[in-house]
């Protein structure tokens, strides 16, 4: 299943019970540890009876399941449901017990992860790759003609050092050098030129926010001209091929995504609080964001992925109301315990994506804002389906 079919799936349940587990867990700290974690946490007896139920599987899967380059799990687990995901970037632990799945973690760490397409090149070779959820893979190998053409050059040397004077031989090997340099460059422009057509081709099939390349600066030019104006800005010279260790690839990418997602949450802050200073079209609170998107008036939501805001919903008639209440206002009906939060990114998951961003801890400004702020279209742009 689509990741997306999966987040909707997960949307959808609703255990009377309450005994829906959602774990979020850094698993880069001790693995035998993790449970200890799990069960000194100050949660509710209820609570803990049910991890208790599942650690088993837990820690089975964390011993046999798990691969090295994993550094977070998310795990939904409860009655007939274990839906764990395997993720490259670390998360910070975290626990949530009710009704529903609790996805803002997991959602959190796969703007983390975005796609990318990477280009690695030198005068022989281009090599594609592909970064999804965290882990990079060869999409494809593109030679240059320099390869062959470096052949040809050494046999063609080789005659005529043979055939002449030592000295005619030096000259002659000199013109044939300056030849040589101009079709490696020919070679070098004409394999950067299919590289940028494959990524074209990859980006109209499964479109990513960026196309790092790694190779040297003075080629790199051949590389990005070749991509339509749109897409120019997305790729990036990241530096030479770091050829000895792999890994440190892998940490500059990381690098580059992260950096580019702190200045993307940076600019959508700033744009909040400049509509906010107005006065103009923004909502506080999920109750009142809540009803805007019912409406389909909010263009982005800001939350705190480790805060549930926790309140109610009637399970009857489905209206929402603050925690604390007992009765649906509308109905009648009891009402049950629910995190604000989840209601909102269901919302956001099932109906017409609204864009979100994810607020780092401790922001006091999403705090005034009961936790949760949004920004409106000034039209209902997005019509409820
Ligand atoms: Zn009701």
């Amino acid at each position: 299943m689509e990741l997306q079919e999966i987040l909707k799936s997960l949307c959808s349940i609703q255990d009377p019970s309450a005994a829906v587990v959602t774990l979020a867990l850094d698993v880069s700290k001790a693995r035998n540890r993790v449970l200890d974690r799990l069960g000194s946490e100050e949660l509710p007896a209820a609570a803990r009876e049910i991890l208790r139920g599942v650690s088993g599987r837990i820690s089975r899967y964390l011993e046999t399941q798990l691969r090295p380059e994993t550094e977070g799990l998310f795990l939904v687990a409860g009655p007939g449901l274990w839906q764990p995901f395997a993720l490259g970037v670390p998360v910070q632990d975290f626990i949530h017990v009710g009704r529903t799945p609790y996805l803002a973690p997991l959602l959190e760490a796969l703007t983390r992860m975005p796609r990318a397409y990477v280009l690695r090149f030198d005068q022989q070779e281009g090599i594609l790759d592909e970064v999804l959820m965290g882990a990079r893979k060869e999409i494809e190998r593109l030679s240059s003609a320099v390869v062959e053409r470096n052949a040809q050059h050494q046999m063609s040397s080789h005659t005529t050092l043979q055939a002449g004077s030592a000295r005619s031989a030096t000259r002659m090997g000199g013109g044939g050098r300056d030849r040589f340099q101009h079709c490696v460059e020919d070679a070098v422009e004409a394999m950067l030129h299919k590289a940028a057509d494959r990524v074209l081709a990859l980006q109209q099939e499964a479109p990513s926010e960026s196309i790092y390349a790694f190779g040297d600066r003075k080629h790199f030019p051949f590389f990005r001209d070749r991509l339509p104006a749109g897409l120019r800005s997305q790729a990036i010279h990241v530096g030479p091929v770091p050829h000895r260790h792999e890994e440190l690839l892998d940490k500059s990418i990381r690098e580059q995504q992260a950096s580019r997602l702190r200045n993307r949450i940076d600019g959508e802050i700033l744009e909040f609080q400049a509509r906010r200073a107005e006065q103009c079209h923004v909502a506080s609170g999920p109750e009142e964001i809540l009803r805007h998107l019912d409406t389909g008036k909010v263009a982005r939501v800001f939350l705190d992925p480790g805060d549930p805001l926790t309140g109610t919903k009637c399970a009857a008639c489905g209206a929402r109301a603050g925690a604390g209440k007992e009765k649906c206002e509308a109905c009648g009906s009891s009402l049950a315990a629910t995190s604000m939060t989840q209601e909102v990114l269901s919302h956001v998951l099932l109906h017409p994506p609204v864009p979100l961003t994810f607020v780092p801890r401790g922001e006091s400004w999403l705090e005034e804002s009961g936790g949760m702020a949004a920004l409106l279209s000034e039209k209902g742009i997005h019509s409820r389906r």
